[in-house]
């Protein structure tokens, strides 16, 4: 109901009660007519009350509506007293109502449907059952019908001469009344800001009615009652009342339950409050047969509430308990309980030789998702992120979420060892998310720390630092990933990879201008704007140019030129890299069109994004777009990490059998820095593996990693593969590579990335050495 409706319907309704109280007071028209507007007026009130509590009830959901519902039957019960009650009246005539008479049937139904409603209210608290409510109700009832019945009602049930059956229809509704009443008092003490206006309402309704019928029980003790009195104006009011908490209702129907509170004082102490006063009155009295009934309902009651508080108190605990060691939004541990989960395992360990390990996984640029999403798709994507963290461990291992996009895993013996695990999490994410009807790429970085047999004193607090700083070395890798702790990683400055984790922080800082930054790439996506440079491969033996790789650049309007890893992370994460890699096809398509019409068929590579080898849709898409270049698919490479092949071997495979069989060359990019089984090299049709340059740059100066180099060279023979080495950036290198027998080498020695332009003018190897001895090539 809108603000101005409601005010309207208030207004009617006040306007319409204030004039029906005045001709009840003022006695208008003689005492037939105002009983007739008496009756009249009451039907109306119902009938009111009754509607709105109906439709509110029609508007809410779940608890809400039940709760609506039933008060709907209180008023609609009411209403069918009210009639039978005019019928009497107004058809039979004046006095001969009877009493009691059906209408009371509809009366008495009234409270105790009125408190199932009160009852099935939500209001917003856990950790009190709805018995007790009802129990408290029933004690407060029972102990003021005690207090009422020393005080004078006994007397008034001697003197009647009415039969018992009036006599109780009579107590019952003070009784029911007052239940009633304690239950709407106790709601109010539990009522959360939220709801207070329609509970405050709804409990100042039932007291104006409970004072009605108090008054209407002692004047017809006397048959004293006739249509028309004060009696009567006071239940209108009640019920209008209720119609006004059920227009306030309707509006409040979004009530959701919150964190579990302590109930209330207040709440604790009112049902005992008349308990004492019931005590001294039985004590004081001679001890009749009702008081005796009473009594024992009170110690019942008394004793059952003692029972009922233990288990809410037990629950309650449990509730707080569970809170204090849960992240509120994917209900995954905390810090907390995670690091009493990892001192309880590395202490178990030390008994049982158990193995123990850690693993610290880090979203990649997800402050991203935020600040372009939204923070409730920021929420959703890290539920979503839990969820797939905690399909790729075992049921026992713990997972917590130790910060704004951190998690961290403890991983206790098992089948599999950390390092499949965290490759398991890892490949996990190769799967977009889907978040707000946009399909999320996320990129984990996954550091990984055991405690190995040889570290008897290693701590909780080291295994936690240590997987830290293994993510930490993943993300600063240039593919991210999976790194295990080696004691040579040095704890940097975790700004530095990372922006600052409070998230206001974040997005005031550097919101607005990550989001601006995406829409522009976006822009220059679609535009055509990015450019292209190659970086040429020498193949040795000859020492001319095999072919070139392309590498996408960014020529940005204010910020300069920028390299692949300024704005590929941005590119991953929304989803952009599809449309990134056609944009490099295509130009470098367009390029070796250019380069072919010069008289030089150059055949060239382009980077794949990993993830998109599980498009079934890319290489048809590539092979179109290789010819309407007019260009054979066998001038193209498409080179792709090896830590890829990892997860999802089964749809890449796929993927790459198509690619072959379009005549595409599959190389291995970074090859030997990943994480894979070789066992990849057997099973994938696989042409050329390139060398990372963390092995060749080293190379002169360490053995060890001279000897890799030199067995990967033949590991590439014998699998009659290609082998390309990468980041050659001196003669010397050079020298030892063509020595042990490499096929091609590509680096900043042979020839820097250079404009499409100058591809052609490349000159051959041998006499780049020669010129290189004289200046220092750098880089473009
Ligand atoms: P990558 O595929 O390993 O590319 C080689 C990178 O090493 C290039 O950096 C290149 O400029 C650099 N490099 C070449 N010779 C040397 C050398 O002698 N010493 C050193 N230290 N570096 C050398 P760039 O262009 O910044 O690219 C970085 C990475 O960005 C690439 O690594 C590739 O993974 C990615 N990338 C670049 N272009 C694309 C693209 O179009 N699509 C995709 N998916 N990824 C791309
Ligand atoms: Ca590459
Ligand atoms: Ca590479």
């Amino acid at each position: 109901m809108s603000r101005s409706r409601l005010h309207l319907a208030l207004a009617v309704c006040g306007l319409a009660f204030a004039v029906f109280a005045a001709w009840l007071i003022g006695g208008w028209g003689g005492p037939s007519t105002v009983a007739a507007v008496s009756d009249v007026g009451s039907v109306a009130a119902g009938v009111t009350a009754a509607t709105f509590a109906a439709v509110t009830a029609w508007r809410c959901r779940g608890r809400q509506r039940r709760a609506w519902a039933a008060l709907t039957v209180a008023l609609t019960a009411w209403f069918f007293g009210d009639m039978v009650w005019a019928y009497y009246e107004l058809v039979l005539g004046v006095g001969t109502t009877p009493f009691p008479s059906p209408a009371d049937a509809g009366y008495l139904i009234f409270p105790v449907a009125a408190c199932v409603a009160l009852v099935l209210l939500p209001i917003g608290t856990v950790g009190q059952s709805q018995p007790r409510l009802l129990l408290d109700g029933l004690m407060v009832g029972v102990s003021l019908f005690v207090i009422f019945w020393t005080l004078g009602l006994e007397a008034v049930f001697h003197r009647g001469d009415d039969s018992l059956f009036a006599f109780a229809v009579s107590v019952a509704y003070p009784i029911a009344d007052l239940v009633l009443l304690t239950v709407a008092a106790l709601i109010l003490t539990r009522a959360r800001s939220g709801q207070r206006a329609v509970v405050t309402v709804l409990t100042l309704a039932m007291g104006v009615m409970a004072v009605a019928d108090g008054t209407f029980v002692l004047v017809n003790a006397d048959d004293d009652y006739v249509s028309g009195g004060l009696i009567d104006v006071g239940w209108a009011a009640g019920l209008l009342l209720l119609a006004v908490a059920a227009m306030l209702g309707s509006r409040s129907s979004h009530i959701e339950f919150g964190l579990a509170r302590a109930p209330s004082r207040v709440a604790f102490w009112l049902p005992y409050v008349p308990l004492p006063v019931a005590i001294v009155c039985i004590v004081l009295s001679e001890g009749s047969a009702t008081l005796v009934v009473a009594s024992m309902l009170l110690v019942i009651g008394v004793v059952v509430r003692q029972f009922l508080m233990a288990e809410e108190n037990r629950r309650l605990l449990a509730t707080v308990a569970d809170q204090a060691f849960r992240d509120p939004l994917t209900r995954l541990a905390n810090r907390a309980l995670f690091q009493d989960r990892l001192g309880h395992a590395v202490a178990l360990r030390l008994r049982d030789g158990r193995r123990v390990a850690v693993l610290s996984v880090d979203l990649d640029d997800f402050k991203l998702v935020n600040d372009s999403l939204g923070h409730p798709a920021g929420d959703a994507l890290l539920n979503a992120v839990a969820e797939r963290i905690v399909g790729c461990v075992r049921a026992g291992d713990t997972v917590a979420r130790v910060g704004g996009d951190e998690f961290a895993v403890l991983l206790e013996d098992g089948p599999d060892g950390p390092l499949v695990m965290a490759h398991r999490i890892f490949d996990a994410f190769d799967d977009p998310f889907p978040v707000d009807g946009h399909e999320v790429f996320m990129r984990p970085s996954v550091g990984v720390a055991g405690i190995t047999d040889g570290d008897a004193d290693a701590s909780a607090e080291t295994l936690l630092k240590q997987a830290d700083q293994a993510m930490y070395a993943a993300k600063r890798s240039q593919h991210g990933g999976v790194a295990t702790f080696t004691p040579d990683m040095q704890l940097i400055d975790q700004r530095e990879v990372d922006p600052p984790t409070d998230r206001d922080f974040t997005t005031r800082r550097s919101g607005s201008a990550g989001l601006q930054l995406f829409a522009q790439l976006r822009r220059a996506i679609d535009r055509g704007e990015l450019s292209v440079v190659y970086q040429p491969k020498f193949t040795v033996s000859t020492g001319l140019v095999e072919g070139v790789e392309a590498l996408v650049r960014w020529e940005h309007p204010d910020r300069g030129l920028m390299m692949p890893g300024d704005f590929l992370p941005l590119a991953r994460q929304n989803g952009l890299m599809g449309a990134l890699t056609e944009a490099v096809i295509d130009q470098a398509a367009r390029d070796a069109g250019g380069w072919r019409a010069a008289g030089t068929d150059v055949p060239f590579a382009v980077n794949l994004f990993p993830p998109s080898l599980t498009d079934l849709e890319l290489p048809g898409r590539i092979t179109r777009i290789l010819d309407s270049g007019g260009l054979s698919s066998d001038c193209l490479t498409v080179e792709i990490t090896e830590d890829f092949l990892l997860g999802n071997t089964r749809r890449a495979r796929t993927v790459l059998d198509m690619l072959r069989a379009s005549d595409i060359r599959i190389s291995i990019d970074d090859f030997g820095s990943g994480y894979s089984a070789l066992s990849y090299l057997r099973e994938l049709p696989i042409d050329e593996v390139k060398l990372d340059r963390e092995f060749i740059a080293p190379m002169l100066t360490d053995e060890r990693a001279e000897a890799i180099v030199c067995a990967m060279i033949d590991l590439a023979h014998r699998l009659e593969m290609t082998c390309v080495a990468e980041g050659v950036e001196d003669a010397a290198t050079a020298a030892r590579l063509t020595e042990h027998g490499c096929d091609i080498i590509q680096g900043y020695w042979c020839s820097p990335p250079v404009a499409a332009s100058s591809v052609l003018d490349v000159a051959p190897l041998w006499l780049t050495a020669a010129a290189g001895r004289r200046a220092d090539r750098r880089p473009e």
